[in-house]
């Protein structure tokens, strides 16, 4: 399936939010109920879509063996029925008016965890569809909100983020002028970034501690392990002219964004041309997980933290590469369902870089920028 992201997805929901919870929030347009259906995907997961003739502000909640959506401004539509599919783990659809909601209720055959915000998407109309809320789901543990009439915590849970130290062990990276190597610098830079994370209330992951190699595919198979929120890939530069310097920051693209995009994203991949077997193996088992939807999904989040993250590193006033603030390239190391960016610290290439890369201050006040553009990214919209 080729779906332009731009065209045809955005995460445009309010929210995951929880029951006795619900935003008041006034609303121009009304929307209407057109269709209802349910879908088994791969890797176990059940797929509702309900599709609607404007786009659709909606909220979602999970009592006991129940996923409820509630759409804003539309009317209930008995004589639409949902489409059951065989194998989901939806058993029944029914619809109900509350005030100017529609409160659409799925009954499950299990509970369900609230949906990752990367399974949630709405599509654009296309062809003979209006738009469609797509949720996937798969039977988990159920977060604790049945009988809490007081509004529920939303961040009760700690967002997970898995920290990618890039190269390691026989692969050195890029090697500064003064012999300041990529590998020793963003390790040094993800233990100080972990620490700091950590004391910020996130649960941290690093793909490595030590001076050891990884092929790419471990590493983003770490972030999947982990179900991480977020996957943070470092990196130094390094340019033929030593005069380049400044951050740059990258998300995954099949489509290099420029042509410094491609190169560097084949410089940064040529690491698993050092040892090549098992990248395939395990690209080909998250690719069958994946679906070209939920990879578009994982894309937009991307970008969005990426934005934030490259606004975080230039009001820090950290040098910024010239040129755009985010870049995209098919990097290896980011082919995974979970969102996340290749920052590129600085150029080792550079005198004064590959000194301030080096510096304790330097590496401190890059995380500080991290740490910022972390917090500052919204895990759940
Ligand atoms: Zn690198």
């Amino acid at each position: 399936m080729q779906i332009s992201r731009r065209s045809l997805l955005k995460i445009t929901g309010i929210g995951v939010l929880l029951m006795g919870n619900l935003p008041r929030v006034a609303f121009a347009a009304r929307n209407a109920l057109k269709s209802m259906r349910t879908g088994v995907q791969p890797g176990n997961k059940s797929r509702l879509v309900i599709e609607t003739v404007a786009r659709p502000s909606y909220t979602l909640s999970y009592p006991q063996n129940q996923l409820v959506v509630s759409l804003a401004n539309t009317p209930a539509n008995q004589s639409i029925r949902a489409k059951l599919a065989d194998g989901s783990l939806v058993k029944s659809v029914s619809q109900v008016q509350m005030g100017d909601r529609l409160q659409i209720t799925a009954n499950l055959t299990k509970n369900i965890g609230q949906i990752p915000k990367n399974q949630i998407m709405v599509l654009e109309p296309n062809g003979d569809n209006d738009y469609r809320l797509v949720l996937d789901f798969a039977a988990g543990t159920p977060i604790s909100i049945a009988a809490d009439t007081t509004p529920a915590k939303v961040t009760s849970q700690k967002r997970i983020i898995v920290i990618d130290a890039g190269h390691g062990g026989k692969d050195p990276g890029c090697i500064g002028k003064a012999g300041t190597r990529e590998k020793t610098v963003v390790l040094a830079v993800a233990k100080k970034l972990k620490n700091k994370l950590d004391a910020a209330g996130f649960k941290t992951y690093l793909t490595r501690s030590t001076d050891v190699y990884l092929k790419l595919g471990e590493r983003a198979a770490i972030a999947e392990r982990r179900k991480a929120d977020l996957f943070l890939s470092l990196h130094a530069n390094a340019n033929p002219s030593r005069s380049v310097k400044g951050f740059s920051i990258y998300t995954l693209s099949e489509k290099a964004s420029d042509e410094e995009a491609r190169k560097l994203a084949e410089a940064e991949n040529a690491a698993d041309k050092i040892d090549v077997d098992g990248f395939e193996q395990f690209s080909k088992d998250i690719r069958i997980a994946l679906s070209s939807l939920q990879q578009h999904a994982v894309a937009e989040m991307s970008e969005e933290y990426a934005t934030g993250c490259s606004k975080s590193f230039r009001s820090a006033s950290i040098t910024q590469q010239p040129g755009p603030g985010v870049r995209h390239a098919p990097f290896a190391v980011l082919r995974s369902t979970v969102p996340g960016a290749l920052l590129e610290l600085g150029h080792l290439s550079n005198a004064a870089e590959e000194k301030l890369l080096s510096s304790d201050a330097h590496q401190n006040k890059l995380v500080n920028a991290i740490v910022k553009s972390v917090k500052g990214y919204n895990f759940d919209v």
